[in-house]
Formats: structure tokens, C-alpha cells, sequence
């Protein structure tokens, strides 16, 4: 039994390997319905401003509502949509949807998720530009947030591309902060408008002195660099409180509200959120 342990093991990973593979391509097949079927759907995740607890914008999120499969989860299908090519349409349409929504609400920022693959197409910022006009969203109310991994490779052309995009009016976050390799060189070369800090980071804020600690670098930096901070995954008070007390703007999280349907949103533009006392003098900082 434990001589065999290696065989056996390689065995039970080569199984793993192809069932993956098999639900890959049944998930690749059937994206092409689903795209036609109308089985995505766009959720919007509130991010609540922690010096008004009003609601300043939403996180737009994917959902797949598989008719036989049930829900599935954007990390399983986004990946799949970047190999076979069909990130391409999907992520049109993502960006399209949020647009309309977002020009509903009148006010409330949206901030679309832009993988990689997206983000290289030629003529990127000519497409968000056209969807802008084409959805008759001001510019200003649209966020594209991006990982390191949009930044890492062709770091110069994607600097143009960003750049394009700014000029548009457009903001931009990194998102993930905390989780990838080189962060601050990124940070010190893109120009960035928010960083949001990863929820890993968060979970045990309350807990671990040395993701407080984390937490706590990375809303000085980015301050000093006059970004606006956001923090991911906030699932209890005392995170809020804590994430408050260090100067965060603003936080994301079940704590407030888990992702909904856009049909939900207007009724929490007039919501006031619970905050930490609102007339705690947050720190600020003197450059
Ligand atoms: P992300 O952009 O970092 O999104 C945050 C994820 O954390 C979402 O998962 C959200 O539902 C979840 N979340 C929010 N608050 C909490 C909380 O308090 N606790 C916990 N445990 N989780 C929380 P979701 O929707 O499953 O999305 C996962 C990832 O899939 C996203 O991570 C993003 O990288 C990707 N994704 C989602 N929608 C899109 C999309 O429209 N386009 C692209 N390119 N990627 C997307
Ligand atoms: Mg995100
Ligand atoms: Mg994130
Ligand atoms: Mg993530």
C-alpha cells in the first residue's frame, strides 16, 4: 500500500486532470447557449463609503444560471471563457449590461472586473468608449478594476492602453492588492485610483497582528499616494469598525450586503448604513 502510494497517487491526480478537463469543455460547449439563452446574469455587490454609510457605487459580478448545473461560479467559467477565446463576447456583454444598469441609477459608480485576456484585444478603449456613448453612461461613473496579472507582461502597452482609458474619464482599481507578486512597483507605475485590499487580508483583521499590520501599511501608502482605499469580504462590525479606525474609505462585504440582482439597488441608494460613530475624527494625512 505504501510502496504503490506514488503510483496510486499519480493515478488519482491523472483522474482529477481529466475530469477537470472533461468539465472544462463541457462548460466551454455550453457557454455558446448560454450566451444566446440569456443564462447570465449581472449581480452588483454595494461598496459602502465608511464616512457618509451611504452607498457610493456597486462591484459588478457574473453569474452563469446553468439550467442543469445550477449556479456556477465565475472563478470555474472565467478562466475557461479566457482560453477558448469567448471572453471576448461575454465580457462585451458584461461591460454592456453593467453600463445600462449603472445609467439607471443615476449616480452610483459601477466597477466592472477586466481579465487579462480583455484587456489586450486591439482596440480595448476604443470598445469602452463606444459602449459609453452606445449605453449613455458618463464616464466618470465607470470603474475597471484589473489584477497584476493584467499589468505583468507587455508592461508598456498596457501602460498606453491605460493611459487611453483615463483620458476617457474612466477610473481604475487594482484589485486583489496583497496577493500577487510586485504590487508596488505596479502601483508606483500605473495611475491607479483605488487599491482594494484583498479579503484574505481582511478575514482576521481583528485577530492577527500581522495582517492588521498589513492592512494598515497599505491604507498609508495608498493614501500618501492619494488613492482611495476599499476593502474586500467585510463580514462583521468589528472588521468595519477596525478597518474604520484605520482610515479605510470604503469596504465591501456581507456585512453590508452580498451580491444582488440590479433591480435591488435603487432601494439602497437612500439607505444610511451602519458606520463606525460617525464623528470619529478619521486620521488624516498631512503630506
Ligand atoms: P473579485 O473581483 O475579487 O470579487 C470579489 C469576490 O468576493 C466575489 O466573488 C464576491 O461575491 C466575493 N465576496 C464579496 N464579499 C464577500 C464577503 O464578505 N465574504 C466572502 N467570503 N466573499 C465575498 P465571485 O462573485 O464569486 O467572483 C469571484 C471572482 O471572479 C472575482 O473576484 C473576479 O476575479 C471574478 N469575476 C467575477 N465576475 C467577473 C466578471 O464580470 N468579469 C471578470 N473578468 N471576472 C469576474
Ligand atoms: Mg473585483
Ligand atoms: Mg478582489
Ligand atoms: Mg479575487
Amino acid at each position: 500500500e505504501v510502496k504503490s502510494g506514488g503510483r496510486g497517487a499519480y493515478r488519482l491526480f491523472d483522474q482529477a486532470m481529466r475530469e477537470r478537463q472533461a468539465m472544462r469543455r463541457l462548460i466551454e460547449r455550453d457557454m455558446h447557449l448560454a450566451m444566446e439563452d440569456g443564462q447570465f446574469v449581472m449581480h452588483y455587490q454595494p461598496q459602502i463609503d465608511l464616512a457618509s454609510g451611504k452607498l457610493i457605487g456597486v462591484e459588478a459580478l457574473v453569474r452563469w444560471r446553468h439550467p442543469e448545473r445550477g449556479f456556477i461560479s465565475p472563478v470555474e467559467f472565467i478562466s475557461v471563457a479566457e482560453e477558448s477565446g469567448l471572453i471576448g463576447p461575454l465580457g462585451e456583454w458584461i461591460l454592456t449590461r453593467s453600463c445600462l444598469d449603472a445609467a439607471q441609477w443615476g449616480g452610483i459608480k459601477v466597477s466592472v472586473n477586466i481579465s487579462p485576456v480583455q484587456f489586450r484585444e486591439p482596440a480595448f478603449a476604443a470598445k469602452i468608449s463606444r459602449i459609453l456613448s452606445e449605453t449613455e453612461l458618463f464616464p466618470w461613473l465607470l470603474d475597471l478594476e484589473v489584477t497584476e496579472g493584467v499589468l505583468i507582461s507587455d508592461t508598456e502597452k498596457v501602460l498606453d492602453i491605460v493611459l487611453l482609458l483615463k483620458k476617457l474619464g474612466i477610473g481604475l482599481s487594482l484589485d486583489d492588492f496583497g496577493t500577487g507578486f510586485s504590487s508596488l512597483r505596479y502601483l508606483q507605475k500605473f495611475p491607479f485610483d483605488k487599491l482594494k485590499i484583498d479579503r484574505s487580508f481582511v478575514r482576521d483583521i481583528n485577530s492577527d497582528v500581522k495582517d492588521a499590520a498589513i492592512i494598515r501599511a497599505a491604507i498609508s501608502m495608498g493614501r500618501t499616494m492619494g488613492l482611495r482605499i476599499n476593502a474586500e469580504g467585510v463580514e462583521t462590525e468589528d472588521q468595519m469598525d477596525q478597518l474604520s479606525a484605520m482610515g479605510c474609505d470604503e469596504v465591501q462585504g456581507f456585512f453590508y450586503s452580498r451580491p444582488v440582482p440590479a433591480e435591488d439597488i435603487p432601494a439602497l441608494i437612500d439607505t444610511d448604513f451602519p458606520i463606525s460613530n460617525a464623528d470619529r475624527k478619521r486620521p488624516k494625512l498631512v503630506h
